[in-house]
């Protein structure tokens, strides 16, 4: 028996998925394989650029971050850190903890009790006053971020929740589910409005464009599907990864997305064209976080060999190479200003990365 990379639950040695999150347990493709005939033809697949890492030398002048400060979590993994709009405040989610950090001096500053189990998902709404977390007990709670008090807890998903987001006028909350829907929540009361169903598999990762009229969500399915949330039709459904989508981000423009896959690549998708501009091999296997810097230009991305890579995000180049984690980076996440890069993970650390000044 060996474990899930993704929910750490125990699996067979020749299982192809796992029973419990749905994760397709696909071989990684070879560096120098030609594309499978199932990827879609408008896919663009770069090789690896493993030569052009580059940690001291002329990305720098492009952007550059060095370790700035280790958190510890004394619960285990961190799933899932977040950035308060204001980005004075960091959440961060482990085993039944969801706990809030002051980045800048270092500390913790509250710890919100009430998960009864892994908890997969923190997400701040946009005043920065509440906080979305949901995880493997089937809830998704709303926090008080001042007082750490729970608001609500919601009920509804009938297996593990795994991805939360916040709609941008903060009205609601979209969660992705291992019963593979996709639920939208009334954040003021926890009334479910809407139930999204299409996925075939565990739904891993939800995000919101910023116009609030659409939400994306992507899982083991390997698909990544946008929902008009009006009608709760699927108004697009973009394909390409080879086995399930662990994560994805949204771009700052809101027509492109970021996902990092089983696969180990990096996929950066336009939405209004509805195809695949980008493919990035971006670690060896399993892409597990990615983020968009806010202005655009970067995606950052964290893999089961414990390095955060910088890429560029038009041409697909490795700007920096961040090692320091000893396990698996699950999650990694820009402070809104994009000075700060946070990463956690099986290591039990969220790091915080802070941009050098060029010619600092
Ligand atoms: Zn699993």
């Amino acid at each position: 028996m060996k474990r899930c990379p993704y929910c750490d639950e125990l699996i067979r040695d020749k299982a192809s998925k796992c029973r419990h999150c749905g994760t397709m347990l696909v071989d990684p493709p070879a560096p120098q394989a030609p594309p499978a005939p199932a990827e879609p033809v408008d896919g663009t697949t770069l090789p690896a650029e493993e030569d052009t890492l580059d940690v001291h030398g002329t990305a720098a002048a492009e952007r550059s971050f060095r370790l700035e400060c280790v958190l510890t979590e004394q619960a285990g993994w961190v799933r899932s850190v977040a950035f308060s709009p204001d980005g004075t405040r960091l959440a961060s989610g482990s085993n039944r903890r969801v706990r809030i950090w002051d980045p800048t001096a270092g500390r913790r500053l509250e710890t919100l009790r009430g998960h009864e189990d892994r908890v997969y998902a923190v997400a701040w709404a946009p005043d920065g006053r509440r906080i979305a977390s949901a995880g493997q007990d089937r809830t998704v709670r709303l926090w008080d971020a001042q007082t750490g008090q729970c608001l609500l807890v919601m009920g509804g998903h009938a297996d593990t929740v795994y991805g939360a987001a916040f709609s941008p006028d903060g009205r609601h909350v979209a969660t992705a589910g291992g019963d593979g829907t996709v639920r939208l929540w009334e954040a003021s009361d926890g009334r479910c409005v809407q139930v999204l169903r299409g996925h075939e598999e565990s739904v891993l990762t939800v995000a919101f464009p910023p116009d609030g009229r659409l939400v994306v969500s992507a899982g083991s399915d390997g698909r990544i599907t946008v929902w008009d949330v009006e009608t709760g039709e699927v108004a697009r459904e973009l394909r390409g990864h080879r086995g399930s989508v662990l994560s994805l981000a949204m771009g700052p423009d809101g027509q492109r997305i970021a996902t990092g896959g089983f696969d180990g690549t990096v996929r950066i998708w336009n939405l209004r064209l509805g195809r695949c501009e980008l493919t990035i091999e971006a670690h060896g296997r399993e892409a597990w976080g990615v983020a968009f810097s806010p202005d655009g230009r970067h995606v950052a991305s964290g893999g089961r060999e414990g390095v955060v890579r910088l890429w560029h995000a038009g041409a697909g180049a490795c700007v920096q190479e961040l090692s320091g984690h000893t396990q698996a980076v699950r999650t990694v996440a820009f402070r809104p200003d994009g000075r700060v890069l946070a990463s956690a993970g099986r290591d039990g650390t969220i790091r915080l990365w802070a941009e050098q000044d060029a010619g600092a």
